[in-house]
């Protein structure tokens, strides 16, 4: 089973959660809200083999949580980064021109660093991720996490080469699951966003991510088996060619 998108240093036991996807084996990307934070989720991981992310969350993106000098050194010890994007919700969208500064600053850094796996937040800001994703192709490849644009938003971030990482919340929504309709089957992953993301009222963990297998096979009119072996190799193939 795969999470590849999952907050695991902010649930209120993160090691406990750790030890627990190590034992039931599960394949998770550990994603981070700001630099400062990565070394403590990096010690989650143990001798596990969770993947651990760095990333400024674009709803942080004017605090000083948005260390960039913190980022371009940590980025260079790691593969993946994530939590990373735009946010142009009510809330978000009065520090867009933070936001935009940042998301430009990461991607290029991630490009210097010879372009990593990214994990991209686009809500209500699709249009403007895809255009800077454009103008950066080097930043490396990046995996659109919830994704929640129009059809032909969803196609051009296929023509950009973009990933999709869709979870249960999602997939609960009649939008949600029409878009994964449309999603390339060899581009997608499974994730949950825990613990922001929820499902009736109870945050989710790494292990709920079956519950996206469940919907995808409901969706794609396919076994849970073949959907998970699927994904498998999606994982697979993302991590031997980014
Ligand atoms: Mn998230």
């Amino acid at each position: 089973m795969i999470d590849f998108h999952c907050h695991i240093d902010l649930y209120p036991d993160p090691q406990s959660v750790a030890d627990q996807v190590a034992r039931r084996g599960l394949k998770v990307l550990s994603v981070t809200t700001t630099p400062l934070a990565w070394e403590g989720t990096l010690s989650l991981a143990r001798n596990h083999d969770l993947m651990t992310a760095v990333g400024i969350h674009p709803e942080l993106a004017h605090t000083p949580n948005a260390n960039l000098q913190l980022f371009d050194e940590i980025v260079e010890r790691t593969r993946f980064v994530g939590e990373i994007g735009l946010d142009g919700t009510p809330r978000y969208k009065a520090y867009r021109l933070q936001q935009a500064e940042v998301f430009q600053h990461v991607l290029a850094a991630s490009a210097r660093a010879g372009g990593r796996i990214l994990s991209v937040h686009s809500r209500w800001a699709t249009g403007s991720v895809l255009e800077a994703l454009s103008q950066n192709k080097h930043a490396g490849v990046a995996v659109m996490h919830w994704f929640s644009g129009s059809p032909s938003e969803l196609s051009r971030a296929v023509e950009l080469g973009c990933w999709f990482s869709v979870g249960p919340s999602m997939l609960s929504s009649p939008r949600g699951s029409s878009l994964v309709a449309l999603m390339p089957r060899g581009r997608l992953l499974t994730e949950t966003d825990g613990p922001f993301a929820m499902l009736s009222g109870t945050a989710l963990f790494p292990w709920d991510a079956h519950l996206a297998v469940q919907r995808l096979s409901q969706i794609w009119g396919v076994d849970a088996h073949e959907v998970q072996k699927n994904i498998d190799l999606n994982l697979q193939r993302l991590l031997s060619t980014a």
